[in-house]
């Protein structure tokens, strides 16, 4: 049996000491038997991450590591991670130690039980209030919008059996966001509640934008009710539009009527921008470029 973890990051360079540390400590008490890897996509650090991962490698042999070619973002260097490993059990977790590496076992317990896939939800947002508040508005959002049962409050710490592994190594998706995609691969799933500490040392490495654009990509990605929204809501103005022409058309003038024009005018931007953000993935799909570019790979058996 072999379990394989695999370790997005991003300039961590504060937290790979005691990651490796406490993550190491705990698979090789709780693993003994089990053949391990830990394997760390650096994903275009520009601090010393990387040779400090090189370190970890000097004496023990069950750090692998994949440099990428530059920043690719958090889920195509997961994308990068679940190419290259191939465990029986795989684990997925963030850098900074807000996901605990204590919490592993339960969750291989609870995989044990019959499960595919085991994913942590947070008990608490050890975060700021910006974010538990706009994380809160994105989960709501995504379970009403979404055609698959998306589980609220997620956390990246999951452990997954090696059939998961293959389904997801098939997907093709340019865009991805792997809390859905795992929902949509099907299989046994179920959640334990974790902790989520405050992140070890630095500061998040997703800035606005980034999480906007995941937000949005996220929704679009898992829905196209925002489609079927636009089109109702057409239906609707056009209705509206021809009644304030009639009311018009019988004198009746009123500060309304600009109102409504000036909210017809932004819906309809809205509209066309929603459109396009569609339009904009497909074009993504069809330029099929790969999703990460590796740098530098150490460590496999089959480099
Ligand atoms: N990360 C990454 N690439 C990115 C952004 C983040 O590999 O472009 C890593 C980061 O180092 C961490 C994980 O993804 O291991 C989650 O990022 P972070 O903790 O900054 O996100 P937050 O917890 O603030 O949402
Ligand atoms: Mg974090």
């Amino acid at each position: 049996m072999k379990l394989s973890v695999i370790v997005p990051l991003l300039n961590e360079s504060e937290n790979l000491p005691e990651l490796y540390k406490r993550l190491t400590s705990v698979i090789t008490k709780e693993f003994s038997d089990f053949d391990r890897e830990i394997v760390f996509i650096d994903d275009g650090s520009s601090d010393n991450s990387y040779s400090i991962i090189e370190g970890f490698q000097t004496n023990d042999s069950c750090i692998k590591s994949i440099q990428l070619s530059r920043n690719f973002g958090h889920h195509n260097a997961v994308a990068a991670g679940i190419d290259n490993v191939d465990g029986d059990f795989i684990v997925v977790m963030d850098a900074d130690l807000q996901d605990r590496p204590e919490d592993i076992p339960p969750l291989y317990k609870k995989l044990s039980e019959g499960f595919d896939v085991v994913y942590g939800v947070k008990e608490h947002n050890n975060t700021t209030l910006f974010k538990t508040i706009a994380s809160k508005i994105f989960w709501w959002l995504l379970g009403k919008i979404s055609e698959q049962e998306i589980n609220a409050n997620q956390s990246s710490l999951r452990i997954f059996t090696k059939p998961v592994l293959k389904a997801l190594q098939k997907i093709k998706e340019s865009n991805r966001f792997y809390a859905a995609l795992f929902c949509w691969v099907g299989f046994k799933q179920t959640s334990v509640k974790v902790e989520h500490d405050k992140r070890h040392q630095g500061s998040s490495k997703y800035s606005f934008l980034k999480l906007f654009t995941l937000a949005i990509n996220a929704i679009i990605g898992f829905s196209n009710k925002p489609l079927y929204f636009i089109f109702l809501s057409g239906i609707f103005i056009l209705f509206l539009s021809l009644m304030f022409f009639f009311l018009l058309l019988s004198g009746f003038n009123n500060p309304l009527l600009s109102l409504f024009s000036l909210i017809t005018g932004g819906l309809i931007l809205v509209s066309l921008g929603t459109v396009g953000i569609y339009v904009e993935r497909l074009f993504q799909q069809s330029l099929n470029r790969p999703l990460y570019i590796i740098k530098k790979k150490s460590g496999f058996d089959v480099p």
